[in-house]
């Protein structure tokens, strides 16, 4: 324990036993840089850029991290549902529900960076009539809904 380098942020115990369990499916070891990357995430108040995590990341273990170290966990941590990548803005943030699949959508605040993953199985459907109707297989259906968000609003 001779190391200078600060614990990851502290992972509640539900978010740690998505993590777990996620794994657990998908056969995939949960090894401890991973959960410190899923943790620094997790206590991020925005989604991050794969550069900011890094920076975060070499912050507090007072150290340089190789970016394909990085990309790595983020790899994994979305082949397993636990995090999202918003294709619009090249961030990444964690699932708000990493309980069951499903595709994602989410709602961006261009005002404060804010990003609200809402759930609609309403629209995933409708989604999935429209590839259906053109003979198409839809592999992804992220919708990003761009605007600004109800406490911008109000202020
Ligand atoms: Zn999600
Ligand atoms: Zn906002």
């Amino acid at each position: 324990m001779a190391r200078h380098s600060e614990k990851a942020p502290r992972l509640g115990a539900k978010w740690r036993k998505f993590a777990e369990t996620r794994c657990a499916d998908k056969g995939e070891r949960l090894t401890p840089a991973r959960l410190g990357v899923y943790a620094e995430m997790l206590a991020s108040q925005r989604p991050l850029s794969a550069y900011e995590l890094i920076a975060l990341l070499e912050q507090r273990q007072q150290r340089k991290i190789a970016p394909l170290t990085v990309y790595r966990h983020l790899d994994f941590l979305m082949r397993t549902g636990l995090v999202h990548r918003l294709q619009s803005a090249q961030t990444y943030l964690p699932c708000d529900h990493p309980d069951h699949p499903h595709e994602s959508q989410f709602l961006l605040c261009s005002s404060c960076g804010h990003v609200d993953e809402v759930e609609s199985t309403g629209l995933e459907k409708l989604l999935s009539q429209i590839a259906d109707q053109h003979g198409f297989r839809a592999e992804d259906a992220v919708v990003e809904i761009k605007g600004v968000c109800g406490t911008c609003l109000e202020a």
